[in-house]
């Protein structure tokens, strides 16, 4: 069957937009499985299967202006070229007071994004992984450096990391020595996802939030299409509460990781209906005050 090829319900102009949603199909740094560059294609084909209303909030998607801007063209880019120019398209959404959403590509596309941003906002990294290795297979812009190359751009302790249960010994201890704060799974496992928010919201105090959900911290019996699945992770419905309690304070977000090729379909499915969750959210969560996503 053929569908449109752009997400369901984002139906306006880029003028008349208050969400523009932008695909970065880069996966050139991902390590052990690559596909994530066909991703946001898939990811979209996805949005064509739900509905439009939301009874959880009463809020209809059509209601909503949303812009599909397509995807960026990095085919040719280096790792630092495509970062470039994930930060400058960034910059001209955040001048025109759009809110982004990005759809990748593996996580090396994030630190591109966070940089348009000023560097008094929080990052919360939803991940299975530290993402902490200041230098990976000799790319300072590795999907394994992210949470590095981010804290270069704002304070490390305005920045932390739910669902991890993977790290590497050195980026593990460099972390400890620059206390990252992280709430790893097994924790949220043990004391449940509302302790870990209670804990991540005190942590992060009262400041806006940029918010990148790697795929694989969702377990990857709901995700396992992603470029390095990690077992014993967090479920859908965890994201749900972090959703419900984080979406009042968000500025932008990015869902990377999907590895279509490795999918049955269930992940491009659960990450476009997450795009469209955390759209909803916010949506409903500043409707009634003056719109002003910009930072
Ligand atoms: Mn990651
Ligand atoms: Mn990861």
């Amino acid at each position: 069957m053929n569908f449109p090829n752009y997400f369901a319900d984002a139906d306006a102009s880029l003028d008349e937009a208050d969400f523009v949603i932008f695909g970065v199909p880069y996966d050139k740094t991902s390590s052990f499985r690559k596909d994530a560059r066909h991703a946001p294609d898939k990811i979209r084909e996805a949005s064509w299967n739900f509905e439009t209303y939301d009874f959880r909030t009463d809020t209809d998607l059509k209601d909503i202006k949303i812009h599909d801007y397509g995807n960026l063209e990095l085919k040719n880019d280096t790792p630092s070229q495509m970062v470039e120019k994930v930060t400058k398209f960034t910059k001209d959404l955040l001048k025109k007071n759009k809110f982004p959403v990005a759809i990748g590509g593996d996580h090396s596309i994030t630190p591109g994004i966070i940089r348009a941003f000023p560097k008094d906002i929080a990052v919360i990294s939803l991940d299975a992984h530290m993402d902490f290795r200041d230098i990976y297979e000799n790319e300072k812009y590795s999907h394994a450096c992210v949470t590095k190359r981010i804290s270069e751009h704002i304070d490390i302790k305005n920045i932390a990391v739910i669902g991890l249960r993977s790290a590497e010994k050195e980026e593990f201890y460099n972390s400890k020595k620059e206390n990252l704060f992280f709430v790893d799974s097994f924790e949220i496992k043990k004391e449940g996802i509302k302790q870990a928010i209670k804990k991540t919201k005190s942590y992060l105090k009262n400041k806006k939030i940029y918010l990148t959900l790697d795929i694989d911290c969702i377990d990857p019996s709901y995700a396992p299409g992603t470029s390095t699945p990690e077992p014993f992770g967090i479920t859908p419905f965890d994201l749900i509460d972090i959703i419900d309690a984080f979406s009042q304070k968000l500025v932008g977000f990015d869902i990377v990781e999907v590895c279509p090729s490795y999918d049955n379909g269930e992940t491009s499915i659960l990450a476009s209906k997450l795009i469209r969750l955390i759209v909803v959210n916010v949506y409903e969560n500043i409707k009634n005050k003056d719109r002003n996503y910009k930072y």
